[in-house]
């Protein structure tokens, strides 16, 4: 049996059924149906944040929170390079510069003692990414931010659920962008939202994702189309009612490997961070100095029918359509080039965990 880095949580069949069986009453399948509100509703109440609004992705979500504040093009973004391409290519494609920060070797986030001496008198955002669940220094942003009169607009596609101090952590920052595509913890096949505080962006949200429309004959922004279907809102209904079930699964899990994995020389794992309450979503192993590289441990799972991923690889500043952009972040690029993301999945059993770690280990 293939053990797959991740496998998609779903409801079981009967409860997706029940859960779509009235779209065949209202036939309303897109366009803000009752089931995308009811969604918005819910996740609002699970998150702890006042505004949920969805989107059919979290790319398209991350793009349109940063087009909403009409920075003038050729502003410059601090962001980080040790995230997916989604971040680096939703700051491109709004006509803004990425300016790339190192991130700090404890949790991967963004160095935020090297935020300021970035800023410039172009510098408008900051775009900082919660990396594995693990938080940014959120506190301090919020400080330089402030200081400096910039937005800060969160990928917080890894931190669904997450808690610092006991509050949501898409509190934090001007909006916080999640996604639900079927890889992550909590999924709507593909899907995504932007969470937020203030009120008044709402309508902007709403409209941006629905070509700019605002009623039936006026058009006032610019928009796409990036609208959440009744369908993926019906997934995202049946997989709420079990989330915590799957994030407890997956505690377990990743418990499992620490207690594997830890105190063996050369392998780093994720440290815990304090008031924060964790989500579990993926369980990254740094191998630096252990007897066998990254690449070679990738292969000698493959050999098993695992599949591992080197997840950041390479950072998104590496990449040839962001040549134009690159600066240097050397801790960035020795995470990535060491980084190794295990298998971990709320099914995934004991058994598969200790067959994983005795691979590694042996
Ligand atoms: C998954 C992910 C995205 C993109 O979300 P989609 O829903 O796949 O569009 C962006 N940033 C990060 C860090 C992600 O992990």
């Amino acid at each position: 049996m293939k053990i797959n880095v991740t496998r998609s949580s779903m409801p079981s069949y009967e409860e997706y059924c029940e859960e779509i069986k009235s779209i065949w009453d209202n036939h309303w399948l897109t366009n803000c149906g009752p089931k995308h509100n009811l969604l918005e509703e819910k996740l609002a109440e699970y998150l702890g944040v006042k505004k949920v609004t969805l989107f059919t992705n979290g790319h398209l979500a991350l793009e349109t929170a940063i087009a909403a504040f009409d920075f003038p093009k050729g502003s410059e973004v601090i962001t980080t390079p040790f995230t997916f391409v989604s971040t680096t290519n939703a700051i491109v494609r709004n006509g803004l510069v990425p300016v790339f920060c190192d991130i700090n070797e404890k949790d991967y986030t963004i160095d935020v003692t090297k935020i300021e001496a970035l800023i410039t008198e172009k510098t408008v955002a900051i775009v900082p990414v919660h990396v594995y669940g693990n938080i940014c220094d959120v506190e301090e942003i919020d400080r330089i931010a402030k200081k400096h009169n910039l937005k800060v607009i969160y990928d917080a596609a890894h931190a669904f659920g997450v808690r610092y101090k006991g509050k949501g952590i898409c509190n934090w920052g001007d909006a916080s962008m999640l996604s639900f595509h079927a890889t992550k913890i909590f999924n709507t096949i593909e899907g995504g939202a932007i969470c937020y505080n203030n009120p008044s962006l709402e309508a902007k949200f709403k409209s941006m994702k629905n070509f700019g429309l605002v009623g039936e004959e006026e058009c006032e922004y610019c928009g796409g189309n990036a609208k959440m279907n009744e369908f993926q809102a019906c997934m995202g209904l049946c997989n709420l009612k079990h989330v915590d079930k799957y994030i407890s699964d997956r505690k377990r899990a990743f418990e499992l490997y620490v207690k594997r994995l830890i105190n063996t020389k050369g392998i780093i794992l994720l440290n815990k961070q304090s008031d924060v309450l964790n989500n579990y979503a993926y369980f990254p192993v740094r191998f630096d100095g252990y007897k066998y590289t990254r690449d070679e441990i990738k292969d000698k799972l493959a050999k098993h029918d695992i599949a591992a991923r080197k997840y950041f690889y390479p950072c998104t500043n590496e990449f040839k359509c962001m040549s134009a952009y690159a600066n240097k972040t050397p801790i960035a690029h020795n995470v990535a080039k060491n980084i190794l993301c295990l298998p971990l999945y709320h099914e995934l059993s004991d058994e598969e965990i200790n067959l994983i770690c005795d691979i590694i280990l042996k």
